[in-house]
């Protein structure tokens, strides 16, 4: 899950990385009020979790109260990116001498923590990485060891970053470490004018897995900003939405991959991955059918059941009693092979509605589907 800015901010001052003084609010006079108390001028910032707020429009600097509120007006409702923006943070505006780009992440390829860092960051970072990545350092870190003093002032200097860093860069580790989170970033640190080093920015990414013991995130919609794999997270589905239009549920990941990839070569594309599991219940294909049914690109249906320790009768009772219990508008294309797949199509045969077909193979399973998405 991902941290709003004024999120992640909370954690920096938690660990002692000093931050600018802010608050945040979703009324425009609300933010008049706060630029007050910050002494008038303040830095109006979208709180949406994507970057590049600041190009889109959605970081300003205030003059004075009025304007802060005229400009907190302009910025809440705007779309960034596909994000609404619902509120905004006021931030003391800082006089920045220096940006730079800290973060550490957890790189999958290499199997551990990398310190990215940079003595250019700010808003053009991804610039500076795609063109000059020799200004960009990445540096493992061992994650027993951790980030000491030592290991800060290493990454710092090989970085390019002043000396002064290095106190950040020990902090942020421990954010990573205490918050149970997969990537903390600050873009930019900088360096004011008075050679103080301040974060102006922050993004973390806390690891979903971790949600038991950081209780304090709470909401579960959080977690699934898309309504359907809220949706999906309450009736513990394993669900991921995709953009295509053949709906796809199966049972065991490595089939539903499977299953994707015949869609995709029968020049259709998958809605989404569904995965029942292994001792998929009625009620679990009910519910299964429901999410699937309940996003509107769906046009098309392909259930591929493999039964093993699944009965595919068992898989056939949940389609009737699903289809008994929603409206079905599209057509559902069945696949039912293994364990008892003869009485499985069977009672979709004498069952089943008119919407719901039957199909021997996976391939002419896939191939229907895609057609009747296509025609549909
Ligand atoms: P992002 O575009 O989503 O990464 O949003 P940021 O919070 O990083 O803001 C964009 C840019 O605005 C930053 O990279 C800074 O250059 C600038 N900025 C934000 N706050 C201040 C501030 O208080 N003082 C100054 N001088 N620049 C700021
Ligand atoms: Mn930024």
């Amino acid at each position: 899950m991902d941290l709003y800015e004024h999120q992640a901010r909370q954690l920096f001052a938690e660990h002692g990385i000093p931050v600018p003084r802010a608050e945040v609010t979703d009324s425009p006079k609300e933010a008049r009020e706060i630029a007050r108390r910050l002494g008038g001028r303040a830095v109006v910032k979208a709180q949406v979790k994507t970057g590049g707020r600041g190009k889109a429009g959605g970081v300003r600097l205030a003059a004075d109260p009025a304007a802060a509120e005229a400009t907190a007006r302009q910025i809440l409702g705007m779309d960034i990116k596909g994000h609404t923006v619902n509120t905004v943070m006021l931030a003391q505006p800082v006089d920045t001498a220096e940006e730079f780009y800290v973060s550490y992440v957890l790189d999958r390829a290499v199997g551990g923590f990398l310190a990215i860092a940079s003595a250019q960051g700010g808003t053009e970072i991804e610039q500076v990485a795609a063109s000059r990545p020799e200004a960009v350092a990445r540096i493992p870190v061992d994650r027993a060891e951790g980030v000491t003093s030592a290991v800060a002032a290493r990454i710092a200097h090989t970085a390019g970053l002043p000396p002064q860093t290095a106190d950040v860069l020990v902090r942020l580790w421990q954010v990573l470490v205490r918050e149970d989170a997969l990537l903390v970033e600050v873009n930019p640190l900088v360096r004011t004018a008075q050679g103080h080093v301040l974060a102006l920015d922050g993004k973390v990414t806390l690891d979903d897995n971790a949600r038991f013991r950081q209780t304090r995130w709470g909401a579960q919609a959080e977690a699934h900003p898309d309504p359907l794999e809220a949706m999906a997270a309450d009736r513990e589905l394993n669900y991921v939405r995709l953009d295509g239009e053949v709906g796809i549920i199966g049972n065991g990941a490595g089939l539903v991959m499977s299953t994707l990839d015949v869609v995709a070569g029968c020049g259709a594309r998958p809605a989404n991955f569904l995965d029942i599991g292994g001792g998929a219940s009625a009620r679990i294909m009910a519910d299964g059918l429901e999410v699937i049914l309940a996003d509107p690109a769906v046009k098309s249906v392909f259930v591929n059941v493999f039964g093993g320790i699944t009965a595919c009768d068992t898989v056939a009772e949940g389609i009737v009693s699903a289809v008994g219990r929603i409206r079905l508008t599209r057509p559902l294309v069945v696949r039912l092979d293994g364990n008892n797949a003869a009485r499985g199509r069977a009672i979709l045969a004498e069952r089943a509605h008119p919407l719901v077909e039957q199909a021997t193979t996976m391939d002419d399973a896939a191939r229907r589907a895609a057609e009747l998405a296509h025609t549909a």
